[in-house]
């Protein structure tokens, strides 16, 4: 069977034991994941994963010749940098300064691995080896701390991140990461849908969001939410890696992290058996199927019922209570009789769970509206009356384009050419 996801530019065939699956990695919009069926959505789904792994190398080019294929050195553990010293003739003991250097020094250019021999240095370079780390393209501060920035990767796409500081009682610093550029599930509300898919991240264009933050904010990130560009489900070897290094090398603890999605046939039960000690966060969005499939498209592939026995599943593995999200959009998911309706849904599936509301924040030429503040309380009112616990999600940086995917939308459509837009701060 051939599902062809329109592209264009990077083709590449995967052959599973199931099926030729022949996807078009896209450089442009995409077709979307939303209208396939079941079966094919997890097709799709596990090929747009495996083209993380499979895809071929980036190359360097220079002088229009290609030189050597990109290898990056973020993301590596410890004992990987050490069989690599090993490996190119060096002392293992050189493993140990290249982590200090990457993950405690924060050095971004290995020119200025000073520890390191120049002959070892050069060596390193000409066999294509860089630490994996990109400009920064545009910045915007919120009123409020928030700070938005767009990072250019290597092949000029632009990725959201965004640094969110608590109060001044706590040091807290929330780091929300993009695991993908742009998003094949285009949910209803969602900039970064409408803005079309071009490739998953890979695991250091992951973990630099974070480092990148640290820089910005001179402080150290506590939490890491996996909220922001794409779906983390369909790019999952990526975050289960820029996950680890998150926690064992930039020394983030599990429970700081929160994994999110939309729903993704067959993934929270994979996610669920490395038993990770870190919260699932489902974007639920709305109490009963029919609902749902307005909001979310893909949820036609993966009905109410599966989801949360796949959440449940989740719960009795880890012992981690589940993170429900429910985007509140005015006059469509937002009434007292859809907040009973929810009680009723989480009280049947009996897991340990915590409802986040978070009143829509308005994108450009969407049909949504944001709730009234009136409504808003009568659905935590009318949650607790069901006994469910439930929190308002404050809304962050509502003047430096919010809302994932905005601010992208605003400067990217095609690949950027022009270097001379890259800004600096
Ligand atoms: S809400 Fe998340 S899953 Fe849905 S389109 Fe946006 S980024 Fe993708």
């Amino acid at each position: 069977m051939a599902i062809e996801l329109q592209q264009s530019r990077l083709a590449f065939s995967i052959v599973s034991s199931a099926a030729r699956v022949r996807v078009c990695a896209p450089l442009g919009k995409c077709a979307g994941l939303g209208n396939l069926s079941r079966r094919n959505f997890s097709q799709a789904a596990e090929a747009l994963e495996i083209n993380e792994v499979e895809a071929r190398p980036e190359v360097q080019v220079k002088d229009d010749k290609i030189i050597s294929p990109r290898k990056f050195l973020l993301g590596k553990s410890e004992k990987e940098l050490q069989d690599l010293c090993e490996e190119m003739g060096e002392k293992r003991f050189r493993g140990k300064q290249m982590y200090l250097l990457l993950y405690k020094v924060r050095k971004a250019e290995i020119q200025e691995f000073t520890n390191l021999s120049k002959g070892f240095r050069e060596k390193l370079i000409s066999e294509g080896w860089e630490v994996g780390r990109s400009p920064i393209h545009h910045k915007v501060n919120s009123v409020d701390g928030t700070i938005k920035v767009l990072l250019k990767l290597k092949d000029s796409r632009l990725i959201e991140t965004v640094g969110i500081p608590a109060d001044e009682e706590n040091n807290r610093l929330t780091v929300c990461v993009s695991s993908q550029v742009g998003c094949p599930l285009r949910c209803a509300f969602c900039a970064t849908g409408k803005g079309g898919f071009t490739r998953s991240l890979k695991p250091h264009e992951i973990i630099e969001q974070v480092l990148v933050m640290e820089e910005i904010f001179k402080q150290r990130v506590s939490n890491v939410v996996f909220m922001g560009m794409g779906e983390p489900m369909l790019n999952m070897a990526s975050v289960l890696a820029a996950h680890r290094c998150l926690n064992e090398d930039i020394g983030i603890g599990q429970r700081m992290i929160t994994i999110s999605t939309v729903g993704v046939p067959n993934s929270i039960r994979k996610l669920a058996a490395h038993k990770l000690q870190s919260t699932l966060a489902v974007s639920l969005h709305a109490p009963n199927q029919r609902l749902r499939e307005q909001i979310v498209p893909s949820a036609k592939s993966y009905p109410l019922d599966a989801l949360m026995e796949d959440c449940k599943e989740y719960f009795s593995i880890t012992g981690r209570r589940v993170s429900f999200e429910y985007t509140l959009l005015a006059g469509v998911n937002d009434s007292k009789e859809l907040a009973f309706e929810l009680g009723e849904l989480l009280h049947h599936w009996d897991m340990s769970h915590h409802v986040n509301l978070i009143p829509y924040n308005p994108v450009a030429d969407s049909l949504f509206q944001r709730p009234w503040q009136k409504s808003v309380q009568t659905f935590v009112e009318t949650l607790a009356k069901c006994r469910v616990n439930a929190s308002v999600r404050q809304t962050r940086g509502l003047d430096a384009n919010a809302a994932c995917g905005q601010l992208r939308n605003q400067f990217q459509k095609t690949p950027l050419e022009d270097e001379s837009l890259v800004k600096s701060v």
